[in-house]
């Protein structure tokens, strides 16, 4: 069987399956959404791109998006960003305050809420609009020259995110948030209301299957060396305290985002993108786990 058949009649078995979770509910306008939608998109470097199921579907990445603010700050500052955080997996709840207060406000990955509003700091220094640069940068690497922040989800968050505003408020006791408290929270919950098809994303993240380059316009997001970087944060923190159950399972890096969206990594090989809204106890969605278990398991090709 090739990879598209593989696909197809994966995306069949899980649709017969049940469906168990929960949509996220702590953002009110999450909670909107149609919970038994699933969409697959897998594009491969060579070109081919397989869709099933609802991969045309706009939806919020959330979390997703701090693997594009981690592309963006490293690119920038390269090694320099480690002064700020580490990149170790934290074992915690992703908007988790108690390490910070042992680890003097030093976030164990970027990919945790601390991580990814430290990452917003650094916009803040870098840029003097950052909420336009940071959009740029999605919309350049992503390809989608109209792509906006989704009012709706950032006003969302800002009535509900009151853990959020803890964190920043948090570091910056302990000196390492350098800006206004308001404007990096700000930048966060817009970085977190960035909406994209499963199609979308798979194309976005190809530079992490390419080392560091986009698929078809070879345009290059990072150095190869930083590329392996991430991919070994996807690896070992990409999926909240269910990274490493993910790695047993899937054997791919990635990331996950409370609105149900996943990106998966073959390097050198394929990105693919899954969504489904209804999420497991670890905050996962419940079929893109699935579905990507049973697809490597079909395809025998993962990072092990
Ligand atoms: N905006 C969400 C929050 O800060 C992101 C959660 C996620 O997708 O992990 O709670």
């Amino acid at each position: 069987m090739d990879c598209k058949d593989i696909l197809n009649t994966t995306y069949q078995q899980i649709l017969n399956e049940e469906n168990l979770g929960a949509v996220a509910s702590y953002i009110p306008e999450l909670a909107k959404v149609n919970p038994d939608q699933l969409g697959i998109c897998l594009i491969t470097k060579e070109g081919s791109s397989y869709s099933c199921g609802d991969a045309q579907t706009p939806f919020s990445i959330q979390s997703i998006a701090k693997v594009l603010s981690l592309s963006l700050v490293f690119s920038k500052i390269g090694d320099d960003l480690w002064k700020r955080m580490d990149f170790e997996p934290s074992g915690n709840a992703f908007n988790s305050l108690v390490q910070l207060e042992s680890e003097n406000g030093i976030p164990r990955n970027p990919f945790i809420n601390a991580g990814a509003i430290v990452m917003c700091d650094i916009i803040c220094d870098l840029f003097d609009d950052p909420k336009k640069e940071l959009l740029n940068f999605i919309r350049k690497v992503s390809g989608i020259a109209d792509l906006s922040y989704s009012q709706n989800i950032a006003n969302s968050e800002k009535q509900t995110g009151f853990r959020n505003y803890a964190l920043v408020n948090f570091i910056k006791s302990f000196g390492n948030i350098k800006n206004d408290c308001d404007q990096v929270i700000e930048l966060y919950f817009h970085l977190c209301s960035i909406e994209m098809t499963c199609e979308q994303l798979a194309r976005t993240f190809g530079y992490l299957a390419n080392q560091g380059k986009q698929f078809k316009t070879q345009l290059e997001i990072l150095s190869s060396s930083q590329t392996k970087r991430i991919n070994a944060i996807m690896q070992t923190c990409g999926f909240y305290d269910e990274a490493g159950e993910f790695a047993f399972k899937v054997g791919l890096p990635g990331k996950s985002g409370v609105g149900g969206g996943m990106i998966a990594v073959l390097p050198n090989s394929y990105v693919i993108a899954t969504w489904s809204p209804r999420l497991n106890t670890r905050g996962n969605s419940y079929r893109g786990i699935k579905f990507l278990e049973e697809f490597t398991t079909a395809t025998q090709d993962t990072v092990f």
